[in-house]
């Protein structure tokens, strides 16, 4: 339990994401007025994703749905932008949006102190917390048992739940050797349902969307880490961060983006 804890102050706390966002807003009607940004393809705004993670974002048919592709989407059109969305691996976003491939990284992406170093954050607009998932008669009962055991953990690679994860024992992780890592999350719930690994880190709303979708498993209430997530935005297009902001904060006050999620996670809207 302490050990989660201790993980989760790796993450940004509360109070400097404030600061963060009161900073973002004191250039907001600087914001509004120019555009000045630039986009990689005039005209349009190119989103990384990876499309297997409900309900943020994944496949109905040809179409990529969900949270992410629906708030994307209205602030494109705040901006007057096309929004153009590409599915790519979830640990290859950062080093895009880094290298000007894409305008922005939605993925229900964590806002982390390491990623800060490659790429800036909007503000955040929604939360997520890391889930343990395990079959239904598992050993494992929390956390705790998780850590001391043996037990193999499997993660969607380059994710918090990774990171984590892999970190050694103390540092509150199982330590390389007992991480099994997979390009998707579900890939990872299959091979717990094959009993190929012990368990599952990954965040709270894709688990409980994998858990209904398999038979026998079940995630476990643990103490959790909350995180926020935000846009990836490179570093050096500040006046798109700003402009991808204020419509942020346009879409949230006018109950777009309480909609949206409202509609894919009813009880938390
Ligand atoms: N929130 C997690 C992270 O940012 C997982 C995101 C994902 O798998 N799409 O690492």
């Amino acid at each position: 339990m302490k050990t989660f804890k201790r993980i989760a102050a790796g993450i940004l706390s509360t109070a400097l994401l404030l600061g963060m966002t009161s900073c973002a807003a004191a250039k907001q009607t600087e914001a509004a007025n120019a555009s000045a940004f630039t986009t990689v393809e005039s005209g349009k705004l190119i989103m990384a994703t990876n499309a297997f993670f409900p309900p943020y974002e994944y496949y109905e048919g040809e179409k990529i749905v969900g949270i992410d592709a629906e708030i994307a989407a209205a602030v494109a059109n705040k901006l007057g932008l096309e929004l153009v969305i590409e599915d790519v691996e979830f640990d290859s976003i950062i080093a895009g949006v880094q290298g000007g491939k894409y305008d922005i990284g939605c993925a229900g992406m964590t806002i982390t102190e390491d990623r800060l170093k490659s790429v800036n954050f909007s503000t955040p607009y929604a939360t997520g917390i890391q889930s343990i998932i395990v079959t239904a008669d598992s050993e494992i009962k929390d956390i705790d048992t998780l850590l001391d055991g043996s037990f193999k953990v499997g993660v969607q690679s380059g994710t918090t739940g990774d990171i984590y994860m892999s970190d050694t024992p103390e540092n509150g992780g199982v330590g390389e050797d007992r991480i099994e890592r997979y390009s998707k999350g579900n890939d990872a719930v299959i091979a717990l349902t094959a009993g190929k690994i012990d368990a599952v880190v990954i965040d709270n709303e894709p688990a409980k969307s994998f858990v209904a979708a398999n038979e026998g498993l079940k995630i476990l209430e643990t103490p959790y880490t909350v995180e926020d997530y935000a846009m990836a935005i490179n570093k050096d297009n500040v006046a798109l961060k700003d402009a991808i902001n204020q419509a942020l904060k346009e879409l949230t006050d006018d109950g777009t983006i309480p909609g949206i999620i409202n509609k894919y996670i009813p009880a938390e809207g």
